[in-house]
């Protein structure tokens, strides 16, 4: 028998199991559905050599010094900052929208007013929201921040999350930033980089112990069950510590109802060109069904004369088909997730953690840094 079960092993999993192993010297099962470690950071090299990540490009990013410590014990950095273009009338301008995509898109003239405005009426270094743009007196900036609406994010936006632009919230893209700058990066933090030889071996190595025994390609119901009396495993009670970090609609057999994502058909093309794009990323707002194009080669730097491209075709998620990425946050959807909430609350030995027990968007280093909470506070 084991101490703790942990169900599911992407960041919020692993970083639990890996606490457990080495700081109470615990034993822990880690299973997970799918045949590998990493959830949806999983990467691996192709057949070119290059590493790319299977579940969209993950770029790490953060500000805090204790993450990128703790994650630093598991891996060679290599430094990267993330820049990202637009496809926007025909040209690649950067995004967030700044000086230099300012530079590109208006003429000289009026290019220089823009900038000249921006800098005295929010200062050099500011992000303003384009909402805030629009408010402004300023014939100017209104102009500005209804251009970077309809040209830069009503459509991609639409196109994410399946809504007509018309149907759009204009309030939650308002809050899109003009940077009042010439800075390019798509991040700001401290600390930007990508583990040097992927992040799969940060999993790897962060499992490797004799504490921890790893069952792969097992979903939680193959082999342990939830009742009204609390958890089995393997057909015997189970009362040790169980952090589960599926989803939570599914352990409780969706009772209330399924809790609705966006899912993304990610397909792979290799192509017989050194490069295809200037940068990591390019969005493509306003043509194609797909939102972006990702280049691993611009990510993880490799020697070959081919290249490997990612297309992103946002989708509806369905059950069982495909993968559930983002939670669409509405009123209704976050009653149905505190009545599942409410029924987990139940079980003293149940921990709800990560992106689908918590129906939450969370970057690497805030699930990082959420898991070595829940293991100081609840777990140690
Ligand atoms: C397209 C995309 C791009 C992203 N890019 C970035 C980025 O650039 N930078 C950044 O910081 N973050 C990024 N993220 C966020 C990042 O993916 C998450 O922070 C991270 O994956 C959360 O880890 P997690 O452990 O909560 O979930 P996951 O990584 O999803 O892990 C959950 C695991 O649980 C398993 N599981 C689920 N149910 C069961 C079950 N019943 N039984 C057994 N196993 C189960 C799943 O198979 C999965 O492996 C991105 C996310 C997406 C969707």
């Amino acid at each position: 028998m084991y101490d703790y079960i942990v169900v599911g092993c992407g960041f919020a999993g692993a970083v639990i199991a890996e606490r457990i192993a080495t700081q109470l010297d615990k034993t822990v099962l880690v299973m997970d559905r799918r045949g590998h470690l990493g959830g949806n950071c999983y990467d691996y090299r192709d057949d070119n050599g290059i590493i790319v990540h299977k579940y969209g490009p993950h770029l790490f990013h953060t500000e805090n010094r204790d993450v990128f410590d703790y994650l630093t014990n598991f891996t060679h950095w290599q430094a990267y900052q993330h820049k990202v273009l637009a496809s926007i009338d025909g040209q690649k301008v950067p995004i967030p929208f700044n000086f230099n995509t300012i530079d590109m898109l208006f003429p000289a003239d009026k290019a220089k007013t823009l900038r000249d405005k921006l800098t005295t009426g929010y200062g050099e270094g500011a992000k303003v929201p384009i909402l805030e743009l629009k408010r402004s007196d300023d014939a100017d900036m209104q102009e500005l921040a209804d251009y970077v609406y309809n040209k830069v994010f009503v459509n991609y936006t639409a196109k994410q999350w399946g809504m007509k632009p018309e149907d759009m919230d204009g309030a939650v893209t308002a809050r899109v930033p003009v940077f009042v700058g010439r800075d390019d990066r798509y991040f700001n933090d401290t600390y930007q980089a990508v583990p040097k030889y992927g992040y799969s071996e940060i999993f790897g190595r962060m499992l490797e112990h004799n504490n921890i025994r790893i069952m792969l390609n097992t979903a939680f119901r193959d082999v342990m069950n939830i009742t009204e009396d609390g958890f089995t495993l393997f057909g015997s009670e189970f009362t040790g510590k169980v952090i589960y970090t599926g989803s939570i609609d599914e352990l409780f057999g969706y009772r209330f109802g399924d809790l609705p994502y966006r899912s993304v058909d990610m397909r792979f093309e290799t192509l017989d060109m050194e490069y295809f794009q200037d940068t990591g990323t390019v969005n493509y707002p306003n043509e194609h069904e797909y939102t972006r194009i990702t280049e691993f080669k611009r990510i993880h730097p490799a020697v070959t004369d081919k290249t490997t491209i990612l297309k992103e075709y946002p989708m509806p998620h369905q059950r069982d088909k495909n993968i559930p990425y983002y939670p669409v946050f509405t009123e209704e959807n976050r009653k149905r997730y505190d009545e599942y909430v409410g029924l987990a609350e139940k079980y003293k030995n149940l921990i709800l953690l990560g992106r689908l027990a918590e129906y939450k968007y969370y970057d690497m280093d805030d699930i990082v840094e959420r898991a070595l909470e829940v293991f100081d506070t609840e777990i140690r």
